[in-house]
């Protein structure tokens, strides 16, 4: 029997059943052509309605309509179905399952150095210092000769410095202390900068020396600047890192490039009685740092009669493992991602 001689409850009952038995997506492709389709069994049912009784044709149109929309209905839920025994399939074929939700994304965080450095520039620009940057790679004058460390000068024995070329013109920088030297070339007094920064020494490395670690470079020049201008910086600089007021101290320290220089020792900031940070002491050593020497001011051509300043040699890496409590200086570039994931 044609679907042409059967009434449309048959019809609809057939459809249904042929729909819900289809056996895979392009057999289901096919009836639905034969039902819904150009030519198919709907569009017969309704270019027969004008031969009709005009008071039949009402009730015709709409029966066809439901039929059209019950077919729909059914063909869409069959294709959901095989969809899913399609899935199934695979799953029980290759043990690989399409539904199980995807791992979530893993999201990166920045490097312990780059987030101190962060935080100690917002806190220096809040405070009137710009934020300079210089070349890893300088000249030998910048690095030493204008910082007063001329090339006999002992201070120059314990720099273990990579040289660039034969000539030994160009190193990689030892301390970011040149960076001193063009400021002071390319700003007016009065001025105020810091300058963070990689640094190289060739050095063999252990728990805590390392070739290249981070320093923060700060320069402040300006009429009648004294030390306690510098103590001030560098209480304000530690109650940033630390959040909280930390005491200092300065001890005479030797460097060509201050005079007077000092050793600056933070109380420590983990401990009362004494720690292992600060190896039973409560102090810290945190920073070499001093009144700018006035051979210094005169090579980067300013007159040390009318200005002063005051210079410190921040440790970033040395920072970054107190504030972190980090117990080897060379996870900071290994770039383990078991130690860079804990930040
Ligand atoms: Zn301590």
């Amino acid at each position: 029997m044609t679907s042409n001689e059967l009434n449309p409850e048959e019809l609809k009952a057939q459809g249904l059943q042929r729909a819900a038995s289809a056996a895979n997506e392009s057999e289901l492709k096919a009836l639905e052509r034969e039902y819904l389709g150009k030519g198919g069994v709907i569009q017969g049912l309704l270019s027969a309605i004008p031969t009709l009784e005009p008071s039949e044709r009402g009730a015709a149109g709409k029966q066809a309509n439901m039929l059209k929309g019950a077919l729909s209905v059914a063909f869409e839920a069959r294709s959901a179905e095989l969809a899913l025994e399609a899935v199934e399939g695979e799953r029980l074929a290759t043990g690989f399952d399409a539904t199980m939700p995807a791992p979530g994304v893993e999201r990166g965080s920045l490097h312990p150095i780059t987030q101190v450095t962060r935080e100690l520039e917002d806190l220096f620009h809040s405070m009137g210092y710009t934020i300079l940057d210089g070349p890893e790679v300088e000249t030998d004058h910048n690095n030493f000769e204008a910082l007063n460390i001329p090339a006999d000068h002992p201070a120059r024995d314990s720099q273990d410095t990579f040289y660039c070329n034969k000539e030994g013109s160009l190193v990689l920088r030892t301390h970011t202390s040149p960076v001193q030297v063009r400021a002071m070339k390319h700003l007016k007094p009065p001025f105020r900068a810091v300058a963070p920064g990689k640094v190289f020494r060739q050095e063999s490395t252990d728990a805590s020396h390392e070739h290249t670690f981070h320093q923060m470079e700060g320069l402040v020049v300006g009429k009648d600047i004294s030390v306690g201008h510098l103590i001030g910086a560098m209480k304000t600089l530690l109650a940033g890192i630390f959040g909280k007021e930390i005491e200092v101290r300065l001890r005479p320290g030797y460097f060509p490039f201050v005079e007077p220089g000092f050793e600056l020792d933070a109380r420590c900031p983990f401990c009362t009685e004494g720690c292992s940070v600060c190896k039973r002491t409560t102090w810290i050593e945190l920073l070499p740092c001093g009144l700018v020497h006035p051979s210094v001011l005169r090579a980067g051509g300013i007159d040390p009669e009318e200005w002063s300043g005051f210079a410190f040699g921040l440790g970033l890496s040395r920072l970054v493992m107190l504030r972190f409590g980090i117990d080897d200086v060379r996870h900071l570039l290994s770039g383990d991602l078991r130690f860079l994931e804990q930040f």
